[in-house]
């Protein structure tokens, strides 16, 4: 019998590999029971390890951590299309169905959300980073033979960055600049180049996360923090840029793109942060449309299909794969932007 583990937070910087019991056959109905292979950490996993939370947001009972994961299928319902030895993505998004949002289709506003690996309510909704779990059916995608249990724990930012384009105009012929070369940068970098945008920029501090935008698909890098002036190219006129999508939430690169952006163009604000000032007097002078967006919908199996049909690689930004029960070394790496971009964890090492 293999020894199964999980990686649960109990405070801020309290992060433990505890042995992991067999998961509650009470929660197996209508649901599939699945062997963690891949889990990657994600900007919010880091938020409850590095400072117990992010804003309201507070982790107030041990948790176990994680939304991006794929595993093998142990054991699956009858008639449910999954078969044991299968690879599949996980969905961490389990909305309610029956709330006014989910009755209109916008099941990513779902008012009793339960979304893995997340301390928005209480009891916390524990994520994918354990050796086994019970999870919906309609919550397991089956992936493509073509693709790896790493291409597919990506399929969750890939879902995250296709909503976000969603909100943003056709990118064909575009000139697009991606602020901020962290997981989601990368990956909108790579959805640019696919959708046809002529040129890409993409900016960050740190030359690391850029070498790896540049292989995701970027024309430009810019690292703005050695070079403060480096999209002074798109300042003519009333600004050259067409779309940004923000992934920083940094105030000064919000700033600079909302600078860059030529009249009526669009940005799209995927980095979260809380308060902070800006520019209003641009925003309206130039018309620009300002637009949020929020995880996911039907855009998951999208994100599953194009991984496992080759459509995207997603692997130049794995910078790391760590031993799941290295997980606090792990999280630290993934902390340190100097020297990683995505770090996954291996639950089968
Ligand atoms: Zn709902």
């Amino acid at each position: 019998m293999s020894y199964d583990i999980a990686c649960r937070l109990h405070a801020a910087r309290d992060l433990r590999v505890e042995p992991l019991a067999d998961p509650d056959a009470d929660s197996a109905a209508g649901a599939a029971l699945i062997r963690i292979a891949r889990g990657g950490i994600c900007g919010s996993d880091l938020h409850y390890y590095q400072d117990g939370g992010f804003g309201p947001v507070r982790v107030r009972e041990p948790i176990i951590l994680g939304h991006e994961a794929a595993g093998i299928v142990e054991a699956a319902p009858e008639g449910s299309g999954l078969a044991p030895g299968q690879l599949v993505a996980l969905s961490p998004s389990r909305p309610c169905g029956t709330c006014e949002y989910c009755r209109a289709g916008l099941e990513r506003h779902c008012l009793s959300m339960r979304f893995n690996g997340s301390a928005m309510r209480l009891p916390h909704e524990d994520g994918f980073f354990r050796s086994r779990l019970y999870h919906p059916v309609a919550q397991c995608i089956p992936v493509a033979a073509g693709a790896g249990a790493s291409d597919a724990a990506g399929a969750e930012p890939l879902a995250v960055c296709l909503h976000a384009l969603g909100r943003a105009p056709d990118l064909a012929g575009r000139r697009v600049l991606v602020t901020g070369a962290g997981p989601i940068g990368a990956i909108c970098t790579a959805l640019a180049r696919l959708r046809g945008a002529t040129e890409i920029v993409v900016t960050d501090v740190q030359d690391f996360t850029l070498d790896i935008a540049r292989r995701m698909g970027a024309d430009r890098s810019v690292n703005v923090a050695a070079e403060p002036d480096g999209l002074a190219d798109y300042t003519g006129g009333k600004g050259r840029i067409d779309v940004v999508l923000e992934c920083s939430a940094n105030p000064h690169a919000i700033a600079q793109a909302i600078t860059v952006t030529r009249p009526q163009g669009t940005i799209v604000q995927i980095g979260v942060g809380g308060i902070l000032p800006l520019p209003l007097n641009l925003i309206v002078g130039k018309e620009l449309h300002l637009v949020g967006t929020h995880r996911f919908d039907a855009e998951f199996g999208e994100a599953v299909r194009m991984i496992g049909a080759g459509e995207i690689d997603l692997s130049p930004m794995v910078t790391q794969v760590l031993p799941a029960a290295e997980a606090q070394r792990a999280f630290d790496l993934a902390g340190d932007r100097a020297r990683s971009v995505k770090v996954q964890l291996d639950f089968r090492a």
